[in-house]
């Protein structure tokens, strides 16, 4: 069974669960007797278990050591759901029990739905549709490809083709935009190849101030309207190139980022962002979830780079000692325990070797911004 196995009683995790989960588009099984959970887990073989810690006359801890400690379930990856505050306790527990991701209640269903396709691995929202024709020439032959592009920076893209296109150094790129844009020209060079010449990584090349420009701003954000908030989807780079001015215009009442598709901001696009958040005057609450590293770690120095808002969420770097393993974890800051000094940030089990991933950074710097809040 493809799906996801919730060990729950309560009403509020199992209604999150479901819609996560059907947009997911995976079956779905929940039990709310703790006694049933391996039982069940071992006959359905689920992708995930979510383990509700409350749940009545269950150790969820145990449960989720059990599950780990099967070999038949060794694919299978645990959510623990937990209410309130975390303790130090607590913390301790998730490393010793091996979990895989944590998660407190209460929970918007979009936080939950990203927790999930993160375990999943599967992308956390629809790529962007660009439309995309690749013109290369294949000896003396002139060959295009049309194609959707998967990923967008000033600095290149990922493309998939329809068919494949292999023996290809450089190509002429035509993004195909919406009226006013028209398709955007570029010349491009080809990094790598995947998926026997389905999957490639483009290098843009000789970009001029105004495709670098347009560019940009096409690379950097994407509103979507969900339930009475305007999630903002930010992607790319912020640097001197960047105008945020007509994003400035469009967001109103409940603003949402999502900075996850950060990668790198410099101090010229910190400059502009600070001072977009400064003009926001018909956004009523502003908050941040999914923090990239980049922007985290631009957070940590220049707090104004969240201006009023509040951060529900970071990517957290994590490295297992054992096998070199680095991965990203997504950390609700809700989930964070502050001791007085020092934050004390969970552990999770290594998927690779079974040992520990452990957060890689030094958790007062890169959480600096938070006692503020
Ligand atoms: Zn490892």
């Amino acid at each position: 069974v493809d799906g996801i196995l919730t060990a729950s009683s309560s009403e509020d995790l199992r209604s999150l669960g479901s819609r996560a989960t059907a947009r997911l588009g995976l079956a779905r099984h929940v039990v709310a007797d703790g006694r049933q959970v391996l039982e069940t887990a071992r006959r359905l073989r689920p992708r995930v278990v979510i383990i509700d810690v409350a749940m009545p006359n269950t150790d969820g801890y145990s449960l989720c050591r059990e599950i780990k400690a099967d070999p038949a379930l060794a694919t299978c990856r645990v959510m623990l759901v937990l209410s309130g505050l975390v303790t130090r306790d607590e913390v301790e527990r998730f490393a010793e029990c091996r979990c895989d991701d944590v998660v407190v209640m209460p929970a918007i269903g979009e936080e939950f739905h990203l927790h999930l396709a993160d375990l999943l691995g599967v992308a956390r929202r629809r790529t962007r549709r660009i439309a995309v024709q690749l013109a290369a020439r294949l000896g003396r032959h002139p060959e295009t490809r049309p194609g959707l592009v998967e990923n967008l920076s000033v600095h290149g893209a990922r493309v998939r083709l329809e068919s494949p296109l292999t023996d290809v150094e450089a190509l002429r790129v035509s993004l195909d935009l919406p009226p006013p844009a028209g398709p955007l020209q570029l010349d491009a060079g080809v990094v790598w190849v995947r998926d026997d010449g389905k999957l490639l990584g483009l290098e843009f090349r000789g970009l001029t101030p105004t495709t670098h420009e347009q560019l940009a701003n096409l690379a950097v954000w994407e509103i979507v309207e969900d339930d009475g908030v305007q999630r903002v989807i930010m992607e790319g780079d912020f640097d001197e190139y960047t105008d945020f001015a007509p994003l400035g215009g469009r967001l109103r009442g409940r603003v949402e980022f999502d900075a996850e598709g950060v990668r790198y901001i410099n101090s010229a696009g910190t400059h502009r962002w600070v001072h977009f958040l400064r003009e926001l005057h018909a956004v009523t609450e502003c908050s941040f979830s999914r923090c990239s590293v980049a922007f985290t770690s631009q957070a940590a120095m220049v707090p104004e780079v969240l201006g009023t808002g509040r951060v529900s969420s970071v990517v957290a770097p994590y490295h297992c000692e054992r096998c070199g393993r680095d991965e990203e974890r997504l950390l609700q800051t809700q989930a964070l325990v502050r001791d007085r000094q020092a934050f004390q940030i969970p552990s999770f089990g290594c998927p690779g070797c079974g040992g520990s991933l452990v957060f890689d950074e030094l958790p007062n710097s890169y959480l600096s911004f938070l006692p503020r809040m």
